[in-house]
């Protein structure tokens, strides 16, 4: 295996398990690494550190081991199965209520670069990486065969996530079985349907399961607005918690649609929707003060990187703000940000702020964060990217 050396001074985060080499620590290399290929991570005296995915770009190396090993496939073999026991410990394997879960969870389930989720017998892969990418095959195999009778398809959907990367960008592919026109699944019992190649990530936002399920429960006899609310998740739960009326809105005509199809698998409950394929910032302008009892706010990521973080910071204060602002009194808004660069911190300074500055008084009820199935490394805190806030709003 090719070696890449730490300068010396730079050893402490791979000391602490933390599972990115950036490219400045790095002093030298063997030369002609190829994008993706596994490399040994040593320090300047030649010392094994860790063993990894090589790429050329800020985060060089992707360690997914710590240790001295062969890194073959009853390697990968062993990681997924643990991956595999962990949702089975959690009681989301075979569970005829909630038949998507993820699967494997990057650093999380110390596969960097990797993404699994299920989707009722469907796994979809997401590579985030082109060392991992280049290992979809051996990962087809190890997935067939520990998923056995219950696997009908494995796809990959890494055509946007790899676009970054300087290595040839995959298409999305069929890598086993066939898809299904309209997948079924349910979650906490409540019906959707995925649209696997077309829908955002790679379907659905899974990690919302257990935040949606709460929100469902504050709904009695509500008027909610779902902003942003892609195929209707927290609409469906708020529903049948007993909303009296549910507004959904979201930028993505697509994404009404499916919002549309969603509820009306609910059966007699559509009535009580509706749904707009809407600008967000306009919608929440013109729509009426203390009309909605309960009010969710779920953007997409505002500050997708360090560099921008000044800005996303302004667009979750912007929005926030009007939130707090148009909430019924006494009425609860449940607010996230799936920002990695904002921490649980920054964002609780956020909503300081936007309270502040509408002159209301607020109660924190919950911090929220993603659901069991995302467990996050100790050592990798990037990996807590979700945070959320139940709040009363005076
Ligand atoms: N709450 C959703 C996930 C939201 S993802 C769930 O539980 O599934 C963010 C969504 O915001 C995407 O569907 C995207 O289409 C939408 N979006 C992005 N910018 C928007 C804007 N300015 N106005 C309305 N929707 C927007």
């Amino acid at each position: 295996m090719k070696k890449v050396f730490i300068q010396r001074g730079k050893e402490k985060s791979l000391q602490r398990f933390h599972p990115w080499v950036f490219s400045g620590a790095i002093a030298r290399k063997d030369s002609h690494i190829a994008e993706g290929e596994m490399v040994e991570v040593c320090d300047a005296g030649g010392n094994f550190m860790a063993i990894g995915h090589y790429h050329t770009s800020s985060i060089s190396v992707r360690v997914f081991s710590f240790e001295q090993v062969e890194p073959d496939c009853q390697f990968w073999k062993n990681k997924i199965e643990r991956a595999i026991a962990y949702r089975k410990s959690i009681y989301l394997f075979d569970n005829n209520d909630t038949t998507l879960f993820r699967l494997v969870n990057g650093e999380g389930d110390g596969m960097p670069g990797l993404i699994a989720d299920w989707y009722n017998g469907h796994l979809v892969l997401q590579f985030h990486s082109y060392g991992m990418y280049l290992m979809r095959e051996m990962l087809t195999d190890i997935f067939k065969e520990l998923l056995a009778d219950r696997l009908k398809s494995i796809y990959n959907k890494s055509a946007t996530t790899l676009s970054e990367s300087n290595a040839f960008v995959p298409a999305n592919e069929l890598l086993y079985g066939a898809l299904e026109d309209e997948i079924l699944v349910k979650e906490n019992s409540v019906p959707f349907y995925i649209d696997i190649p077309q829908g955002q990530k790679t379907g659905f936002f899974i990690d919302q399961r257990d935040n949606r399920k709460m929100v469902g429960e504050f709904c009695r006899d509500k008027k909610v607005l779902n902003l942003f609310c892609y195929t209707g998740g927290f609409s469906a739960y708020a529903l049948q918690g007993g909303a009296s009326l549910v507004h959904s809105v979201d930028i993505s005509k697509r994404a009404i649609e499916q919002t549309n199809a969603n509820i009306a698998l609910l059966g007699d409950l559509s009535h009580k929707h509706e749904a707009y394929a809407a600008n967000v910032f306009d919608f929440i302008e013109e729509m009426p003060t203390h009309f909605y009892d309960v009010i969710i706010v779920d953007p997409p990521a505002f500050a997708k990187h360090h560099k921008v973080k000044e800005q996303g910071i302004k667009g979750y204060r912007n929005i926030n703000r009007k939130a707090i602002e148009k909430v019924k009194p006494g009425g609860m808004v449940f607010t996230f940000s799936c920002s990695q660069a904002i921490s649980k911190e920054d964002f609780q300074t956020i909503i300081f702020s936007a309270a502040a500055m509408e002159h209301k008084n607020i109660r924190i009820v919950k911090h929220l964060q993603h659901a069991l199935d995302h467990p996050v490394n100790i050592f990798h805190p990037e990996g807590s990217y979700l945070k959320g806030m139940a709040l009363c709003v005076e």
